[in-house]
């Protein structure tokens, strides 16, 4: 898939994943993305502010001080059933895909999922200045299923679809805060231009970042059958994997889009937890729909603030 149908698809995905509506018939609209339009405007007009906060996160944070467990090292009759899961507070997670500056052949739906450089660089000092502190997937995951504790004001920073720029860009800008993100690797792209390469993915991943699996080319997991899962899921994981060199244990849903059919195909593959966008989550199978929101390039700072503490 090139990077403009890529990102037209990711767009309508938005639409569906954040009209409730649609959300509900999985199926993406123009209807649907002119109402996810309106709603982030909306939300972007908000008069209502968030108190700031002035302290600083620091590179030695206690959020990278103590790793949390992996995930496979807790035992089963420790964790949570889903509704003591469901009943915890949410984590924040912010999902990015490209970040850089806008061209006049950007259309307005490609600019939610389209961040300016200087824009991000603002959104990441702010959460930095605020207080918060990045958590990584396992931190996430032990809290979810054990109460493990959390650093305070915990975000976690997702990256989607393998774009170039989040290494170039979004890398350094994290370094600078101390900062680890959660990069969800669509194979096909690897190499290819305007997207990362394998050993770039190393580097992210042998940095502390947690490279998590996006599929191999971005099809829709509510319309897997059969050897899909192997083209779509098994073989791409196994592809990062050997990549990074360590077990891949979370999964992205292209679009967000999911349905319960997906959760034990994922399960006996071995993840532990699957990431969809702003829609409701399962009550049966929060691990496997944890949500995320689109951290949009028409978000100031404050905005980005606002629907943090919103949406979470
Ligand atoms: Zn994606």
């Amino acid at each position: 898939m090139n990077r403009t149908a890529s990102l037209l698809l990711a767009t309508l995905a938005l639409a569906s994943a954040c009209d409730s509506k649609t959300a509900t018939t999985g199926e993406a609209s123009v209807a649907a993305k002119t109402a996810t339009a309106s709603a982030i405007n909306a939300v972007a007009n908000d008069p209502a502010d968030a108190p700031t906060s002035g302290a600083a996160a620091t590179a030695t944070d206690e959020a990278n001080a103590a790793p949390a467990p992996a995930p496979g090292t807790i035992p089963a009759a420790k964790a949570a059933d889903a509704a003591a899961i469901t009943a915890r507070k949410q984590v924040p997670i912010l999902c990015y895909h490209q970040i850089r500056d806008w061209t006049a052949r950007d259309s307005k739906g490609a600019k939610d999922y389209i961040v300016p450089i200087a824009q991000f660089k603002a959104q990441i000092k702010m959460l930095a200045d605020s207080g918060y502190h990045a958590v990584l997937p396992d931190q996430v995951y032990a809290y979810m299923t054990t109460g493990a504790k959390l650093p305070s004001k915990p975000v976690m920073l997702t990256f989607d679809d393998t774009d170039l720029d989040q290494f170039t860009v979004a890398r350094p800008e994290l370094a600078k805060y101390g900062y680890k993100g959660m990069y969800f690797v669509m194979t096909v792209s690897l190499g290819r231009p305007h997207y990362m390469s394998k050993a770039q993915v190393k580097q992210l991943s042998d940095e502390g970042n947690v490279i998590g699996s996006h599929t191999w080319d971005h099809h829709n997991v509510k319309k897997y059958q059969g050897q899909d899962w192997v083209t779509q899921i098994d073989k791409p994981t196994k592809t990062l994997e050997d990549i990074t060199g360590k077990k891949i244990n979370y999964f992205a849903y292209p679009f967000g889009l999911w349905n319960e059919q997906a959760f034990p195909e994922l399960k006996k593959r071995g993840f532990v937890a699957a990431f969809s966008l702003a829609e409701k989550r399962d009550q049966q199978d929060p691990l496997f729909t944890i949500r995320r929101i689109i951290a949009s390039g028409y978000w100031s700072p404050k905005t980005l603030r606002n629907n943090i503490v919103q949406s979470f």
